[in-house]
């Protein structure tokens, strides 16, 4: 039978008082796939991440992950499952060094191998090992967002959260921005990455689905979702 999927939304409710903002999604990530959730300001993005980190009540629905029902684990429970979140606006802090917000991302850890996934997180942006000393608000808004990740990864994520990270960076950084989601996606990594630069989420993806006003309205492989006429008319500006 089909392999187990590492992720498993069923029917997920969630609502502002009585202003529902997900109104029953479904959706499945399985390991090892890169999963792009797109839609216009407001379709529910932002509240099905909060949600799925726990971070926001759930009102009605299931998750499963890895093997696990995790609906009624608090948030940081579900980190110490696997689930990282990349949070959408970098969230660095300013003040403290470049080395210190890579290693605040290893808070759950206690084994000896945290200086060699700082190593890793080097390895992957040399830009951040150069300036590892500087305080993490001297970084441009690409340099924040690659620190962003950096932290998330040092949690060792089984599912990586990404929001909106190509938000406000100019073509050039958003680029480099999806080249590293690439990278992360070559060495195994499982990602869902909310955006909406979805031209850009459908070009990594390897399935998408479309959010509208709480509900998913399409889904399929990024590729079949960029050719969608639909999907190029209202996301994709042609
Ligand atoms: P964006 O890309 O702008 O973040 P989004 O797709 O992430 O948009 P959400 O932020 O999840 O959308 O918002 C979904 C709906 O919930 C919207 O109608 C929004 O107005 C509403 N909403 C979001 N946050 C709150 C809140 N704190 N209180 C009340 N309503 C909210």
């Amino acid at each position: 039978h089909a392999p187990e999927a590492l992720l498993r939304v069923r029917d997920m409710v969630s609502a502002y008082g009585r202003i529902k903002a997900l109104k029953g999604i479904a959706l499945e990530i399985n390991r090892g796939e890169t999963v792009a959730l797109i839609g216009a300001n407001g379709a529910g993005k932002t509240t099905f991440l909060r949600t799925l980190s726990g971070v926001q009540p759930m009102a009605a629905g299931t998750v499963a992950f890895d093997g696990e029902d995790i609906s009624r684990l608090r948030a940081d429970q579900r980190v110490a499952r696997g689930i990282c979140q990349c949070p959408e606006g970098r969230m660095v802090f300013g003040p403290l060094s470049i080395e210190d917000n890579i290693r605040l991302g290893a808070y759950t850890r206690k084994d000896a191998e945290i200086g060699d996934d700082i190593e890793k997180v080097y390895a992957m942006f040399p830009i951040l090992k150069q300036k590892r000393h500087l305080p993490a608000g001297s970084l441009s808004g690409g340099q924040q967002q690659m620190l962003a990740m950096g932290r998330a990864l040092m949690g060792r994520p089984k599912l990586l959260l990404l929001d909106e990270p190509s938000m406000g960076l100019a073509p050039l950084l958003v680029e480099e921005i999806f080249n590293v989601i690439r990278t992360l996606k070559s060495q195994g990594m499982t990602i869902l990455l909310v955006e909406q630069n979805a031209f850009g989420a459908l070009g990594v993806a390897d399935r998408a689905y479309v959010l509208e006003t709480g509900h998913v309205t399409l889904s399929g492989s990024g590729a079949e979702l960029a050719e969608n006429p639909d999907v190029r008319a209202a996301y994709l500006g042609m």
